[in-house]
């Protein structure tokens, strides 16, 4: 515990010192302390009589000091979720390439539990496997597919958009960021955590930016979740080429951003719908890892594999080597060996 910053901090509103309010595991908050900051002043006029009254009852309730956030987060605290070593090796399993494709196509690609595609591999192709082997070989896949995800990523366009839906993992409630580029529409960052502070939302942008070029001018859009801003204070940190944020709040257009870059919100919004049809199936997650794995499989698919209504039914990044495939199943098979 540190409580002095390593340098005196000011406030960039009224130039009065900071003071250390609070220390958390991997943060440190600094807050002005003036009564009189022009910070708190503007926060106290965007009050409502209601909330205005509450704020005299429970000082506390409101954010209105100017706060700065220290983050103290090690490179490893900054690390993508990936999915777990898999128990299966895909160069061994006792069926053919053809009934993993077959496997990935209905379980991935067509949005079908693991026991309907069970039901349906055996029913139409007399085809017999688990639903628990289904399982396990889509998590093998997974951890092929997921540095082939982060590798054939490309680069980013100028505005991205990014959000957080949540899921279940044994009844409990888990958050997947996503950040999606506007033009290109791929996903460059998938990251599930237990919860949505400014942890996960670094994880997240951290990767989302990764692939820009050094001297990009980048902007991400997001909801009001204070994680955003607060995460990139981190990542701004010494950084030469701020990466900017935009808020867009709430459902109707109230302030000229949200008017301005709502059309990028609803990207990730379809997103965030297109995802929930495919994780609806498995009925809530029954393992952290289950979850990853389905999620870095849904991106697989939505970045190389799913035609585009907007991008004239085309996928959002293109792999030259899977133009002459003609099947799904096939494709799934090509992508795992590229990925090997
Ligand atoms: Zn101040």
């Amino acid at each position: 515990m540190k409580d002095k910053p390593s340098s005196e901090l000011f406030c960039p509103h009224c130039q009065h010192t900071l003071y250390n309010w609070k220390e958390q595991d991997q943060v440190t908050i600094y807050k002005c302390g003036n009564k009189n900051c022009p910070c708190r002043i503007q926060n106290l006029k965007k009050l409502n009589p209601a909330e205005r009254m509450m704020q005299k009852l429970i000082p506390t309730h409101f954010k209105l000091n100017y706060q700065y956030r220290e983050y103290h987060l090690t490179p490893e605290q900054i690390q993508h979720s990936e999915p777990k070593q898999a128990r299966v090796d895909l160069t061994k399993i006792y069926n053919t390439d053809n009934v993993l494709g077959l496997i990935l196509a209905f379980y991935v690609s067509f949005a079908m539990s693991a026991k309907k595609t069970a039901l349906i591999l055996r029913m139409v192709y007399d085809i017999h496997v688990s639903s628990q082997t289904i399982l396990n070989y889509a998590q093998a896949a997974a951890c092929h597919c997921h540095p082939f995800n982060l590798q054939y990523k490309g680069g980013i366009d100028d505005i991205c958009s990014g959000d957080e839906t949540y899921i279940k993992v044994l009844a409990k409630h888990h958050y997947v960021f996503f950040f999606v580029s506007s033009e290109k529409r791929s996903i460059i960052a998938y990251h599930i955590a237990d919860n949505r502070e400014a942890q996960p939302a670094i994880v997240a942008m951290n990767e989302a930016i990764r692939t820009a070029q050094p001297n990009q001018d980048i902007t991400l859009i997001t909801d009001g979740n204070p994680s955003y801003p607060a995460g990139l204070h981190f990542l701004n940190e010494g950084r030469e080429n701020k990466i900017k944020h935009i808020k867009v709040i709430g459902l109707e257009n109230l302030d000229e951003d949200s008017t301005e870059y709502r059309a990028y919100k609803q990207i990730i919004e379809r997103l965030n719908r297109t995802y929930k049809q495919h994780v609806k199936p498995a009925a809530g997650f029954n393992s952290f890892d289950g979850a990853v794995s389905l999620t870095t499989l849904f991106v697989t698919y939505y970045n190389f594999l799913r035609p585009h209504m907007s991008l004239n039914y085309k996928t959002p990044i293109h792999i030259p080597e899977l133009d002459d495939i003609k099947t799904i199943q096939s494709k799934w098979i090509k992508i795992l060996s590229m990925a090997a």
